[in-house]
């Protein structure tokens, strides 16, 4: 990949626009060096942006669902004929290990298709006589002009995550890409941007605030989704109470994993190395508390430490067979840092240092295991969001899944044992959005529900139960006698 600086701009109406703010520099981490400039919105550039959607979306409601299901087809012919080039991009920009973003853009795609169907589909109650001398009858409608705030992690299929629900039911959209990661959405508009009609999407780069804080507050905007940091979604939800708009938020994680004395523990270290450290430990469902047995425990730590320390941690350009990249930012990697250091009493297994492979270059953090830890700990209480994990000794299930609970967070969990019955009990009891058993971080499908329990968020990615995020329900009634 070369090091030219790549210079982008706004995708606004159709048209590629500059931003009053001038702009910002985007850089790979892991080598520090800035590999392009993007637009950096103010508030004006924003309502400029709403404005385009604003004049698209009398046309746009006007498209039957077959329309709209053949412009989000296109939309993944575009991803999925260009995924090399995308999955470089991710990778360069993100310092993700190529193996990870060439996974994403396949996936990317089917999700983009699920939704390209998923307009087709719509269905609900019938109509009918529900009050004598009238037929009543419901409609599905979209919601208008909604936004899209994405996040750091996973850029371009976060931003897709979006895109699809709100299209197919039949809004129009603007996005705004993390201020780190902006550079595959863009690229991804650009290879597409003949086929979306102008002003149906529309993406603006620049700071959370005021771009992002500005797509919250503005009145013709009737829902926000945010993919991002808890403390975020709050500021939006409370921001997004004065016009009432509608808010959907897929916030932090801080995922258990409970394992159980009968476990398998080299099936469940295996299980770890991907769940704890893919993406460098920075994904929402991360597998970061591992949660078990005494029976297990000495035998887990045994199989665990080798595996963590076999993972080929670099630059995702060096080699396609790096499995671990950088973390996001110099920022980032002195936070997680920070978390190892007041973590007073614990003990650090392996790893727990900056693991800078290119010598003083790119933001690197070793794959960490800590043991030693007590239950209401920082280190167990927050999201580390970094390639950390602890592990803890519980006396009895019901220990178990009294820890696995207790943190603000209810994303995702996952149950190891062979007891069908135990791992059923345990799923019932967890308060997560998403509960794996066996299995942690990669069964998930656009079939099926993505999102949070309580302060993870609310609302669904993915699935059909997504579009009713991105509807609203009308009852409409006729006299008929
Ligand atoms: P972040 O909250 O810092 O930023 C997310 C986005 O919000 C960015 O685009 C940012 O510019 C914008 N933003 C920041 N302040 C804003 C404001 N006041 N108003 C409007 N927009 C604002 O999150 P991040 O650091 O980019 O991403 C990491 C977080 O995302 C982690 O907490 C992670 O768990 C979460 N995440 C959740 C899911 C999920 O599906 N639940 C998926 C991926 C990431």
């Amino acid at each position: 990949m070369s090091t030219t600086v790549q210079q982008f701009k706004n995708f606004v109406g159709g048209k590629w626009v500059e931003a009053e703010g001038g702009t910002m520099e985007v850089i790979n981490p892991a080598t520090g060096e800035t590999i392009a400039e993007v637009p950096r919105a103010t508030a004006a550039d924003v309502d400029r942006a709403v404005e385009a959607a604003e004049q698209a979306l009398p046309d746009w409601l006007e498209a039957t669902p077959k329309e709209r299901s053949e412009l989000i087809h296109k939309l993944a012919d575009v991803l999925e004929q260009n995924a090399e080039e995308l999955a470089q991009l991710e990778s360069v920009n993100v310092g993700k290990p190529l193996m990870a973003s060439r996974d994403e853009m396949p996936f990317s795609a089917d999700n983009l298709r699920f939704f390209a169907g998923a307009a087709r589909i719509l269905e609900g109650k019938s109509a009918g006589e529900y009050i004598k001398g009238y037929t009543s009858m419901l409609r599905r409608e979209p919601l208008g002009i909604v936004g899209g705030i994405c996040p750091w992690n996973y850029p371009l299929m976060m931003a897709v995550w979006k895109i699809g629900p709100a299209l197919a039911a039949g809004n129009v959209q603007i996005l705004k890409p993390a201020e780190q990661t902006p550079l595959s959405l863009l690229r991804f508009v650009q290879l597409a941007e003949d086929v979306i009609p102008p002003g149906v999407l529309n993406v603006v780069t620049g700071d959370g605030v005021p771009a992002g804080e500005r797509i919250v507050t503005h009145p013709s905007v009737r829902l926000v989704s945010l993919t991002g940091d808890v403390e975020t979604g709050k500021a939006i939800a409370r921001a997004a109470a004065d016009t009432l708009k509608r808010v959907h938020l897929e916030l932090g994680g801080k995922a258990p994993m409970v394992v159980f004395d009968d476990a398998d523990p080299e099936a469940v270290a295996a299980g770890i190395r991907l769940a704890g450290y893919w993406n460098s430990g920075q994904d929402c469902t991360a597998g970061s508390r591992v949660i078990a047995g005494p029976k297990i425990y000495d035998a887990l730590l045994e199989a665990l430490v080798p595996q963590v320390e076999s993972l080929k941690v670099g630059d995702p350009m060096e080699s396609d067979e790096i499995e671990m990249g950088s973390v996001i930012s110099q920022s980032q990697q002195e936070r997680i840092l920070g978390f190892l250091e007041r973590a007073k009493g614990a003990t650090v297994l392996t790893g727990g240092a900056l693991g800078m492979r290119n010598g003083d270059r790119g933001f690197f953090v070793q794959p960490t295991i800590v043991t030693d830890v007590k239950q209401d700990d920082e280190i167990v209480q927050k999201e580390v969001f970094g390639p950390v994990v602890t592990v803890q000794k519980f006396a009895d299930d019901d220990e178990a899944i009294r820890w696995a609970n207790d943190v603000k967070y209810g994303l995702a969990a996952s149950v190891w044992t062979r007891d069908v019955g135990r791992a059923l009990n345990a799923a019932r009891k967890l308060q997560f959005g998403t509960v794996w058993i066996n299995d942690h971080l990669l069964p998930i499908s656009s079939e099926l529900p993505h999102g949070g329990y309580k302060q993870s968020g609310y609302g669904k990615d993915m699935s059909i139960y997504s579009m009713e995020e991105y509807t609203q329900l009308k009852h409409v009634a006729a006299k008929i006698d």
